[in-house]
Parts: structure tokens; sequence; C-alpha cells
């Protein structure tokens, strides 16, 4: 566990004594909040001008956190955050009481302080190797093969540590465990291999998954109360024998975690619905022009003709509007796709469909190639995207027949037709996923990935692995989203700072074939936030229990000067490095965590 006691106020006054004396001899809030400003700016003109005596990356950190605190020093920051933290410092400094700060907030101060002066933790995977070569041309380059050589191995090692569902072992304990479940639901290997089957048979109950799984008491718990309070809920048998057979099971931890509810997410959500509170969090309501349309960007738009999935992730964001796996009556009426289809039509702006729900891959083959026909018809449409997870829940979905289906619509010069799954681990990846895309690719449609970067798939190299699997059976990925705001899955959130952690240093390290994925805060109403650049986002504040406050810009930003900005509060990163902690992490490892902002 991290030892959280150094952040206390005295430890952060002894660690910064400039800024603390700057502090005590300020008489108010608002002079100190010009004075650390100004202290910030010289700081960083210092750095810059000292350049010889300090390294690059003392440099760069210095920038960094010098803009993050003129940023936060201002008024509009603290009007809009509705929290000074100038206020904060100057009651610190004179020892006013302020038990509203948590020691996430003290360690966040800290970082910042220490990343002013140049100091704080330094990367544990960029200070071991890549030392500039005192030799120049061939000689250089050999010794800079050397150290990259190094490098990958000390990667290597780190990539190693997870596993794949196609290493040979995973595939021999899914094999045996696929014929223990079959024995158990007298099912016949025919019939497992058959979608309609695997849908048929959906997993619902805590007694019956109790029968064919080892669950936790808390996992048995939670989905009896998940299943009381009518929450959607639902595991294909497939799905089902890609977890391990044992209580202390730690290789399948995300897998599990994306269908098995937690106590607090069945709380949150039962409460929600007893409360009438809304969770429509990306305000899909404010961007429907018309009933199974959602539209935020100028040449696209989503089209959902199909309300369920064979199973629920715990964190979907269409939570409010699923009612179960596969529920009845998740087709919508004819007149309402009619409907829909017209509306594209008479909007030819919209050159692109993303055909979703729910899973569309869930409807029949029939129902599938109607859609597909009438939005083929449309002469404006130069793709048809279809977002499913069918290759990674059910991969027998994907038939040759429905693979024919969907190629049948890709005209080569005027229409593409594209997959975009959603694998969260590279332990979710079998033989069977593999084939699945296979039947795909072999009819040139290409399969993308969105991946949510949830806690599961957080730890060091988790998701540079995940890419290096997917890549390896034809599957690009396409987006990393940054997990959302919504209270009912705080276990799954993540810090924006280690997202961009990862793809700094562990996917930079990636050929850029495994990189192709965007890193994205999914913006309520206005759509992706990119969060590679800072200049899409503002960090304006540290709330007292150590979150950070950001503000996004829209994409429009810069071509509409009306656009409004949106403000979101993230995890506190102490918070996540003791749940690190707690699985066995190295919390030393995420060491730079605090300077990404
Ligand atoms: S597959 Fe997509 S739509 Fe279906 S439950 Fe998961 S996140 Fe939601």
């Amino acid at each position: 566990m991290i030892d959280t006691s150094k952040f206390n106020p005295t430890y952060l006054q002894a660690k910064a004594p400039e800024i603390f004396a700057i502090a005590r001899h300020t008489h108010s809030v608002d002079d100190l909040r010009a004075s650390l400003a100004r202290m910030a700016n010289e700081m960083m003109f210092e750095a810059f001008d000292d350049y010889d005596t300090i390294s690059e990356g003392s440099i760069v950190r210095v920038r960094d956190c010098a803009k993050v605190m003129i940023r936060l020093m201002t008024r509009r920051s603290e009007d809009k955050a509705r929290f000074s933290v100038a206020r904060a410092i100057f009651d610190i400094a004179h020892n006013n009481p302020r038990q509203d700060l948590t020691p996430a907030f003290y360690a966040e101060l800290l970082y910042l302080f220490l990343g002013l002066q140049g100091r704080g933790p330094g990367s544990t995977l960029a200070d071991l190797h890549l030392i500039p070569s005192r030799y120049a041309h061939r000689k250089a380059a050999i010794e800079r093969s050397r150290q990259l050589d190094e490098l990958y191995a000390e990667m290597n090692l780190r990539l190693t540590k997870f596993v794949s569902g196609l290493d040979q072992e995973a595939v021999k304990q899914r094999e045996a465990r696929q014929q223990q479940i079959c024995a158990r639901m007298q099912a016949s290997i025919d019939q497992w291999k058959d979608w309609t089957w695997q849908v048929a048979h959906i997993l619902r109950e805590a007694d019956e998954i109790a029968q064919l799984l080892k669950l936790r008491e808390t996992e048995y718990q939670a989905i009896q109360k998940a299943r009381a309070n009518g929450l959607p809920f639902g595991i294909t048998p497939y799905y089902l024998s890609l977890m391990d057979d044992t209580q202390d099971a730690e290789k399948d931890r995300a897998i599990r975690a994306q269908v098995i509810p937690s106590p607090a997410y069945v709380e949150k959500m039962a409460e929600a619905q007893r409360f009438g509170h809304c969770l429509d969090f990306m305000l899909e309501a404010d961007t429907s022009p018309i009933d199974l349309i959602t539209r935020r960007y100028p040449s696209i738009c989503i089209f959902k003709p199909f309300n369920t999935c064979p199973q629920i992730c715990v964190y979907c964001q269409r939570n409010w509007e699923i009612d179960d796996a596969m529920q009845p009556g998740a087709m919508a009426s004819q007149k309402k796709i009619d409907a829909a289809v017209e509306w594209i039509r008479a909007h030819p702006a919209i050159h692109e469909v993303l055909v979703t729900g729910g899973d569309p891959l869930a409807m029949s083959d029939a129902e599938i190639e109607a859609i597909l026909e009438r939005l083929a018809a449309i002469p404006t449409l130069e793709r048809i995207r279809i977002g499913s997870r069918t290759p990674v829940t059910l991969p027998m979905r994907i038939t040759g027949p429905l693979a024919d289906i969907l190629a049948r619509f890709r005209e080569n010069g005027r229409r593409q037709v594209a997959v975009v799954t959603h694998a969260q681990h590279s332990y979710e990846i079998t033989p069977d996923t593999a084939a699945a895309v296979d039947r795909l690719r072999k009819r040139g449609i290409p399969v993308y990935n969105q991946l949510v970067y949830t806690f599961f798939a957080s730890r060091r190299f988790e998701a540079a692995f995940l890419r290096r699997i997917l890549t390896r059976i034809g599957i690009d990925p396409y987006y990393t989203f940054n997990t959302k705001g919504k209270e009912e899955t705080l276990d799954y959130r993540v810090p924006i700072a280690r997202l961009l952690q990862e793809q700094k240093e562990e996917a930079r390290l990636l050929p850029g074939l495994s990189r192709t994925d965007e890193a994205v805060y999914n913006v309520p109403g206005l759509g992706k936030n990119y969060l590679r650049a800072t200049v899409h986002r503002d960090l304006i504040s540290i709330l007292p229990d150590g979150s950070r406050l950001y503000e996004f810009h829209p994409w429009e930003k810069n071509i509409s000067r009306t656009a409004k900005t949106h403000i979101s509060e993230d995890v506190p990163i102490l918070d996540y490095l003791q749940r690190l902690a707690a699985i066995g992490e190295s919390v030393h490892d995420y060491g730079t965590i605090w300077y990404y902002y």
C-alpha cells in the first residue's frame, strides 16, 4: 500500500519553501493568486534561460507545471470550479484549519510544486536506456540499436506478464471449460457453435451461473441484487467459458469486470432508478433529431435499429435505454426504421452511418440484410460502419453467410462497409475471435477496435499488449476512450493522466501501425475531444478530494466562436494508485503520472 501519511500540510510546506514563504507574507488571496502566477511564469522563464544547466526533461516539466499553476490561479478557473486552490494554499500557509483537504489533494500540490522546481519522480522506463551516444555514423547507429534491444527486452518482460487468449495454455483451458459447460447445459458442440443456441441460453441468474463458474460471494450478491432491481444483465455461455473457474482468478479480472457488476454499481443504479435520475450521460436526447438517429458531427450519424445486446457491459453508455440482454421487442418498428432511413436520405451531408444499438449483429441475417439494402440505396452514403461486440462476446455470430451479406454492400470506389468492435483485454482474444475477424477481412471488410480504458485494462503495458494481439489477428486499434464521469461506474474510472501516460510512454514504444488509436474523451452532447494535445482542454482546478477538474473545448471551437466548453471532474490520482497497489502493482512504476495534465 502507499504511505499517504506524508501528504499533509507540514510535508508540503517543507518541500516547497519558496511558495509558502510568499504565501505567508501575502495578506489576501487575490494578492497570492497574482504572486503565485508571477512566480510560476518566472520559474518557467528561468528554466528555459538556464537550459545549459538543467535537463531537457526538467525544462518540459517546469513548463507544464507552470502553465497549470497559472491556470489554477485565474479568477475564471476559480469561478468555473467554484473552488479556490489559492485560498487553500493561503489557509495552509496561515495555519487556518481546512478539514476538507484530503491526502489526495496534498499529493497533487506536492507533485505540482516539485515539478515547478524541475523535480519529482522520473520515468522508470526512459531512465534505464537510450542514453545519447558519444559516437557518430555507423558506430552511433550500432550503439543506438544495442540500446533499443535492451529497451525492447525490458518492455517485453512487462508485456509478457499479460496473457492472451491465443496462448496454447489458455486455448486448452477454454476447450476444457467449454466441454464442462456443454455437459452441464446438456448441449452438443454443434449447438455451442450455433450463435442462436448461445443467444437462447444467455445466462441471467446468479444461481445458474454459480453452477458453471466459481463466483465470489460479492459477485453472487451483486448479480442477485442487479436482477432483483431489474438491471440489464446477461452473459453468453461462450463468454462465460473465457472466465477461469477459480475464485482467486487473476487473469480473467477484466473479463469478469466487463459483465459482472460491482456492488457499488448495483447500488448506484438501483438508487438512480428509485429517484428517477437520468442516466443519459452523453445527452443523446439532445442530439437525436429523430427517433433512432443521433448526430454530433457534420457528415456521420448513428443509427440504432436494434436496442439490445447478447450480453451487457456493466458500464455501457446506453445503460439507460437497454432493458435487458436480448430483450424481446428490441427491434425498432418498421415505421421508425423507415422514418430514420428517410431522414438520412434527406440529409446528403451524411455520408457515413454507424449502425449500432445495442448490437446490430445480434439481429437475424434477414433483418441485417434488409437494413443494409435500405442504406445502400441512399446515393450519398459512402460508408456503412457496423458497431458490434459480437466478435468478442459471440464470435460464432460472424458466420460465412453473414460476412457474405456485409460484403455484398461493399462496392469499391463507391461504398465501403466496416466493422468496429470492442475488445477490452488480450485474454478475451481467442482463436474463435481470430477466425471471425478473418472471415470479414477475407471479404474486404476492415475491423477496428474501440477500447474503453477502464481500471481493469490500465496496468502498465496492458493496453499495449492488447493492441499487439489485436493487430496480430487483423483488428486495427481505432479509439481509446477515457471512462466517462458517470457516478455509477466509479469502479471503472481511470484518471486522464494515466491514459496520457500510457499513450506517451508505453504505446509510443510500439510500431505506428500497432498504435493507430486516438485517445479521446467523449464530451456529453458534443462528441470526441482528442486527449493527445493539451490545446483541447485546460486543467482548471484541483478539488479538495484530489480530483482534477478539466475544461474541455469542443471539437468545433476553431470554426465556431460560440461553442460552449464542458467541465468534467476526474478521479483522484492517489485513489487510483492505491487501487493499483491493492492488486499488486508497484506504484513506483507509475511515478510520472502526476505530470500528465
Ligand atoms: S456491446 Fe456496446 S451497446 Fe452492448 S452493452 Fe456493451 S457497450 Fe453497451
